[in-house]
């Protein structure tokens, strides 16, 4: 079959690669759709802690079931579905909690032997493999795992009915978070970002106030005298130099930082801010079931215009093209998607 691969910093080829066999609990999944990840962009280019090229890529999924394994019961061939992209050891005391995003033996696609869903086919276990509507467009259907990525940090943050709330970064992850955030029942929700075209998409997902940073010095102030005061919560959702500072400033005196960003080295903390005003800096990684539960409901009722992220649809066999305009986020583009 053919799959993407990552074969060295910043070079995306179409590769042959050999059907994984099918186990006894396993499901083979005809990909339909699979989206580019800004966690894709990091092993593009040879950043990511732990997919490094050469990596057959690709976490987000939507698909129809053609073969399952004789244990399999829950999904039958022909469903429509999408998978929630790790595995836990099943063991440890995190994963018997329900974190398997904390389990230290977590397995997730484009991993040892684990192929991406990248691919013309994708197999998983039964566990993480979930049921779409049958009527479902499949680009939606590939938007769940950046979505549980969203309800995730709503949840770290716990952002309630009438709070307050600044979205900083409005690339895919901080779109869907921020309509997660509203859905949650924050009612001012303030987003920022340095390209217009982001934060006019955040407005149709429910932002009520956006402001372009670009080239400002004194934007927190700003962004605090637009809503009437400081944050209930702020969501990092963009790893730049100075934004956990800037984060700190924005927050309530006992408001919740979460950040949702990858950051590439360390970063500045006015810790004295945190520790007097009874700050919380709260970390966030994926996801748990519960999450993903949460996101597919939220992608099957139509609660949230994902599609609203969805810029560019392009074929596999283009997938170097849709790497790169994510990367030098061309054309505009938010959630490029690829169709196999
Ligand atoms: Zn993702
Ligand atoms: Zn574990």
């Amino acid at each position: 079959m053919k799959a993407v691969l990552i074969e060295k910093p910043n070079e995306v080829v179409i590769t042959d690669v050999e059907l994984a066999p099918l186990g006894n609990n396993e499901v083979r999944i005809q990909v339909k759709v699979a989206g580019i990840c800004g966690s894709d962009i990091h092993a593009y280019k040879g950043l990511h802690p732990f997919r490094k090229p050469p990596v057959l890529i690709g976490h987000e999924i939507s698909g129809e079931v053609v073969e399952i394994g004789p244990s399999v019961t829950r999904v039958k061939v022909g469903d429509r579905v999408t998978v929630e992209p790790q595995v836990g050891c099943g063991k440890c005391e995190y994963c018997l909690q329900g974190h398997v995003n904390y389990c230290e033996n977590r397995k997730a696609p484009g991993i040892g032997k684990w192929y991406g869903t990248m691919a013309e086919y994708f197999v998983a276990p039964e566990e993480i493999v979930f049921t779409l509507p049958p009527d479902m467009d499949y680009k939606l259907g590939a938007l769940s795992e950046p979505l549980a990525v969203g309800v995730h940090a709503v949840r770290r943050a716990g952002i309630k009915v009438g709070d307050r709330v600044a979205v900083l970064g409005t690339g895919p992850i901080g779109l869907l978070a921020l309509a997660v955030a509203r859905e949650a029942g924050a009612t001012t929700i303030l987003a920022t970002d340095v390209f217009d075209y982001c934060l006019e998409s955040a407005t149709s997902l429910g932002a009520s106030h956006t402001l372009n940073i670009s080239g400002k010095e004194n934007w927190v102030e700003e962004a605090k005298e637009m809503v009437g005061g400081p944050f209930d919560q702020v969501l990092i959702a963009v790893g730049v130099p100075g934004i956990v500072n800037q984060a700190v400033s924005l927050v309530k005196r006992g408001g919740r930082i979460v950040t949702i960003a990858m950051f590439h080295g360390e970063q500045s903390l006015d810790i004295m801010q945190l520790q007097g005003q009874e700050k919380e800096l709260i970390g966030c990684f994926c996801y748990t079931r519960e999450d993903t539960l949460a996101a597919v409901e939220l992608l099957s009722t139509g609660r949230i215009r994902s599609e609203a992220v969805v810029t560019h649809v392009l074929p596999f066999t283009q997938a170097a093209d849709g790497f790169r305009i994510v990367d030098k986020k061309e054309q505009n583009s938010l959630k490029v998607l690829l169709t196999f």
